[in-house]
């Protein structure tokens, strides 16, 4: 992968985080509410352990996409991101556009969405 690309899609993970604890700072703003308690301002930071126990305040869908976020950004600072973590081939790049945070190249997530193997991502 272009150095560039990967810089994109560092990019877009980054916004992502970001944009999930932008919610977890609303949901946490709203719990406080009545409280009298301040909602710590989390911006843009990466996760501190205050926001970690704060994550359940999210669906377990958000925390999903949360978690392949982060492991994404692991990836990209491991140099193994965009590729797929079954067959180790490359992960298409309309895919990445579409889903930055895809573990799986398209013919993988398909066995995996018909059970044929099973996803070992912690
Ligand atoms: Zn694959």
């Amino acid at each position: 992968m272009r150095k560039s690309d990967l810089k994109r899609y560092e990019k877009l993970l980054l916004q992502k985080r970001a944009e999930v604890m932008e919610r977890v700072r609303a949901l946490r703003a709203s719990e406080a509410e009545g409280s009298g308690e301040e909602a710590p301002d989390l911006g843009d930071r990466a996760l501190t352990t205050a926001s970690r126990d704060m994550l359940y305040l999210l669906s377990t869908g958000e925390r999903a996409v949360l978690r392949r976020v982060e492991n994404s950004l692991a990836r990209v600072s491991a140099g193994t991101y965009g590729k797929c973590l079954h067959c180790d081939g490359k992960i298409q790049k309309g895919r990445l556009d579409a889903v930055p945070w895809a573990r799986y190249c398209i013919q993988c997530q398909e066995l995996l969405d018909r059970g044929e193997f099973t996803d070992q991502e912690p």
